[in-house]
């Protein structure tokens, strides 16, 4: 569902051959974070994906989707939760391995960061193969939190992430390649 006329924010959106490593193309946003009015209107589009149902968190994806997702929740009046890479949560964790485009990761979450039935959203920057996103949905499901879908800024289409995805479980993306 993805928006048919790129926004012109999309504009800012650059690519980086072979980051990090030979043959991947990086989608860079850090362009488009550092223009204000472009950033806002990103944020903007992301949010009016949730706009009219009941979202008690946004829970965001290290580390570039705790820059979307923290602005997106400032933006809606709610919650953040993070999602973080292993061994940076002080509290009880709990845990998921998962394997992605260019290496094989965990992630983790704080066991008592939102109570059982909270309503959330899932966000990050960028859907490749689907991995990080899809741990993520098992990861917070295992909290008991009921997730009403994901939103990514760019989907990479070719890799497979969209597959991946829980079928009839929205998964937004602003911008499609
Ligand atoms: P994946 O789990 O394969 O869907 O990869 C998504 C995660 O890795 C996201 O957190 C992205 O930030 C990052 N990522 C993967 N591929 C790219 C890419 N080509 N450009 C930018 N970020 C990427």
């Amino acid at each position: 569902d993805a928006t048919v006329a790129a926004p012109t924010w999309a504009a800012r959106l650059r690519d980086i051959a072979d980051f990090p490593k030979p043959g991947i193309l990086f989608k860079d946003i850090m362009p488009l974070l550092a223009d204000g009015d472009d950033f806002r209107a990103a944020i903007a589009a992301m949010c009016a994906r949730w706009r009219g149902q009941r979202l008690d968190a946004v829970v965001g994806i290290e580390s570039r989707g705790f820059i979307l997702g923290a602005a997106m929740a400032h933006e809606l009046g709610i919650g953040f939760v993070p999602v973080r890479k292993p061994g940076k949560l002080p509290g009880k964790v709990l845990r998921e391995e998962y394997t992605l485009e260019y290496r094989s990761d965990c992630i983790e979450m704080h066991a008592d960061a939102l109570p059982a039935g909270a309503r959330v959203a899932v966000i990050d920057d960028v859907l490749a193969t689907g991995g990080t996103l899809v741990a993520a949905l098992a990861l917070v499901r295992r909290l008991g939190v009921d997730v009403v879908g994901a939103g990514v800024l760019v989907e990479l289409d070719g890799l497979g992430g969209r597959g991946r995805w829980e079928a009839g479980l929205p998964l937004h993306a602003e911008l499609v390649y």
